[in-house]
């Protein structure tokens, strides 16, 4: 999960967690204050039960003793007369059942020794036959002996008991201190009566209350019947009473032989702290649940924001294509590609020249016209890329190779005849190199560079599509190894010049010689120029190089005038790079002004692949060399890019005829024709003419008889190093060649 997600949801854990901990801490407080509230209000219902039951004790005796005074000589209606008088002060039902008795109930001897004399004490209730109703006694021992008693009404007695005196939860346990049980509001009288009929009327307060006996003892120190013999009132908790956990009160009345427990039950207590927490808890569900909303919701406008910004971050704003970079990414990381791939790279050639000429708005319909035209042909499983600048990418499985190149092809040839982009109407020259690998044993990254490497090369070589093969690979291995020597070759001097002559065709005579670099690197060996040189160019290091070689130029030069005593030209080639670098006029002047060499005996050569957009910046420093009084020689004329008029335009002194375009003229008609007509030129332009690359006899005639000014060649002579170069001059060593018939049609 990405990490801003991952941090909205632990934030959202960390909120729920938080929330969740408010409503237990409150949770405890209302605990708190709940068990409290519930301890007094225990207390308090206990102490009214307590106090209500004695309070009829004590009313009770009160007639037992009015009866007592003459109990013998009384009769059950006389006896009857007195109680209904006096109850109503008691609050018993008159009419429920309350019934004086003497002698049905049995007492054993023990139990009546124990009770006091005068004295109101109460026995176990109990189902009363006569009257069909369950009752209690409530008896009282004649001065006599006797006994008597009064059976109240169990429902009566529960309803007196509970009066004022009872809270919802809490229930009342009155129970003889033989533990005989009086009342219990625990149970309904269906249960008491189940009770009785098994005989464990006594039974489980006893044993319920024998279970309480040791905690009694550790929590007060007393037994439970030490505490029952003493006037005792004690609270403690989670007892269990009628098999439920019961906050219990229990109180002992001795002169009566009664204890009273109350009790309420903590499933009670529970349910009422439920009800209280309830409302909280809701809160705390529906905040959450309200918070989870918002969250999802925040988490997937988070998302969709981010796979936005994901997809504009590796996808190309103007096409809609996936970045180089991105695919990357996604074809090494996120969905590794393998098997047999087609990797093509289309490259508008010259592109920054239409956004300069046409505007950067032309420039984005060109990009978009390509990329329009490459996804008809792309469709899945095929993908599209753009690189940076003019440059695309299609990755296609093999099996649809077939129909990628002739695509490819058709393109390169289609946008060769005019196009229409907005406003105007544009010719392209689009280059393309193509991979075909596995991409399970070579890693997308490296599939690329090699598809980078065919279309340099398909620039490199002026084709159109160039495919990518080992032989390539090998050739920029050497290429790197070649970029990696050459600061040390420069360094350590490894570099020397050859020089070739340049003959006058009519005369024989010497006109010039041409400086040309040779490279035996320590490593490598024996480096033809053109492939450093490149390097050079590519790297930078051309001027370092440069520096260099016009250095050793400019002294070799000086050492051969000297050997020789003539006067002839020295050619020096310079690239296009060093003319555009911005100490190039510094260098010259501290290499070749303090040399002491007269600047008209200097040639500077430069190739003809100057550029149209630098054409004013090159002017102006051929100018500043011309004010110097160097020659410009333009090289390699006829295989570039310059037109006629450039000719005009520029401040030069010499074109040199390409060796391709000297090859066939003694063989071919339009050869001839063209070479003448670069002389005619030369001519109407006062220009000199140099025909180089001249093997045979009868290519230097036809320049001869043409007027070319001055002729260089193998015929003549190969380059050669300064020493031989001095024997040459000096010996004068010019062959004298033979005229031969021109074989043309
Ligand atoms: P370039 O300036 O056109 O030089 C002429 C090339 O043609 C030289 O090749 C020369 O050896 C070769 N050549 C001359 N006559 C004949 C011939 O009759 N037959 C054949 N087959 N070749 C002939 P080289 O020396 O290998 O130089 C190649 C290119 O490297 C040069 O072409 C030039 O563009 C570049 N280069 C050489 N030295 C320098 C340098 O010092 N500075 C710069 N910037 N470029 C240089
Ligand atoms: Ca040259
Ligand atoms: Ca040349």
């Amino acid at each position: 999960m990405h990490r801003l997600r991952k941090n909205v949801w632990l934030l959202f854990i960390a909120t729920v967690f938080v929330s969740i901990l408010l409503t237990f801490v409150m949770s405890v407080y209302t605990w708190d204050k709940h068990f409290s509230s519930i301890k007094s209000d225990l207390n308090h219902a206990h102490a009214l039960t307590k106090s209500y039951l004695l309070e009829k004790i004590v009313k009770m005796s009160e007639i037992f003793q009015l009866l007592d005074k003459s109990y013998n000589n009384r009769n059950q209606d006389q006896i009857n007369l007195i109680f209904s008088t006096f109850i109503d002060t008691i609050d018993f039902d008159r009419n429920a059942g309350t019934n004086f008795f003497q002698g049905h109930l049995t007492f054993d001897r023990e139990f009546l020794d124990k009770q006091k004399p005068e004295q109101v004490f109460l026995k176990n209730s109990f189902y009363y036959t006569t009257q069909k109703q369950w009752v209690t006694p409530i008896c009282y021992r004649f001065s006599e002996g006797d006994v008597g008693c009064f059976a109240i009404d169990l429902e009566d007695l529960t309803t007196l008991l509970t009066r004022g005196a009872r809270t919802t939860g809490i229930n009342h346990v009155i129970s003889t201190s033989d533990y005989w049980l009086i009342h219990n509001s625990f149970f309904d009288k269906d249960q008491f009566a189940s009770l009785y009929s098994a005989n464990m009327m006594k039974g489980p307060i006893a044993k319920t209350l024998a279970s309480h006996s040791k905690s009694l003892k550790e929590e007060i120190g007393l037994s439970l019947d030490e505490f029952l013999a003493g006037e005792n009132s004690h609270s403690y908790q989670q007892r269990v009473l009628n098999g439920e956990h019961t906050l219990i009160m229990l109180s002992s009345v001795p002169t009566y032989n009664l204890f009273i427990a109350s009790g309420y039950t903590y499933s009670e207590i529970w349910r009422q702290f439920l009800s209280y927490i309830y409302g909280i808890v809701l809160l705390t569900i529906g905040f959450n649940t309200v918070l989870f909303f918002l969250f999802k919701r925040y988490d997937k406008l988070n998302e969709k924001h981010r796979l936005d910004l994901e997809y504009k971050n590796k996808h190309d704003s103007l096409t809609g294509l996936l970045t180089r970079r991105a695919s990357e990414q996604v074809f090494m990381e996120e969905h590794p590609i393998s098997g047999t791939y087609v990797l093509a790279e289309i490259s508008i050639n010259k592109f920054h020249l239409i956004n300069e000429r046409f505007g950067h708005h032309t420039g984005d319909l060109l990009l978009q016209y390509i990329s329009n035209y490459l996804k008809n042909y792309c469709t899945n499983p095929c993908y599209l890329i753009r690189d940076i600048g003019p440059d695309f990418f299609i990755i296609s499985p093999d099996s649809e190779s077939d129909k990628i190149e002739p695509a490819i092809e058709q393109l390169l040839e289609e946008v060769k005849k005019p196009i229409a982009i907005g406003d105007v109407k544009l010719r392209l020259n689009i280059k393309a190199g193509i991979f075909k690998g596995n991409l399970s044993s070579i890693s997308y990254r490296e599939a690329l560079k090699c598809v980078d490497l065919a279309l340099w090369k398909a620039k490199k070589e002026q084709i159109n599509l160039y495919t990518y093969t080992e032989e390539t690979h090998e050739q920029v291995i050497q290429r790197s190894r070649i970029r990696e020597l050459l600061d040390d070759g420069i360094a350590k001097h490894e570099f020397h010049l050859v020089y070739q002559p340049q003959i006058e065709p009519n005369t024989g005579v010497l006109t010039g010689i041409e400086a040309l670099a040779r490279w035996n690197s320590t490593e490598l060996g024996f480096i033809p120029p053109l492939q450093f040189i490149d390097i050079a160019e590519e790297s930078g290091l051309i001027l370092d190089l440069g520096r260099e070689l016009t250095t050793i130029a400019i002294n070799d030069f000086k050492d051969i005038l000297a050997k020789t005593n003539k006067e002839f030209t020295l050619s020096i080639n310079f690239s296009i790079y060093q003319f555009l670098s911005d100490t190039f006029l510094n260098d010259i002047d501290e290499i070749i002004g303090n040399s002491g060499i007269p600047p008209k005996l200097l040639t500077l050569e430069i190739t003809e692949s100057i550029f149209v957009e630098e054409l004013a910046y090159i002017k102006n420093i051929l100018l500043q060399l011309h004010e110097r009084g160097f020659h410009i020689s333009l090289d390699d004329f006829g295989t570039g890019y310059s037109s006629l008029s450039m000719l005009s335009k520029l401040p030069i002194d010499e074109i040199k005829i390409d060796k391709s375009f000297i090859d066939n003229i003694q063989h071919s008609r339009p050869d001839y024709l063209l070479v003448r007509n670069i002389l005619a030129i030369g001519k109407t332009l006062d220009l000199k003419v140099v025909a180089e690359g001249i093997e045979h006899t009868d290519q230097a005639d036809i320049l001869q008889r043409h007027h070319c000014h001055s002729i260089q060649g193998y015929l003549y002579s190969k380059p050669l190093p300064k020493e031989e170069i001095i024997a040459f001059i000096n010996k004068n060593k010019i062959q004298e060649y033979k005229k031969y018939k021109i074989k043309y049609k």
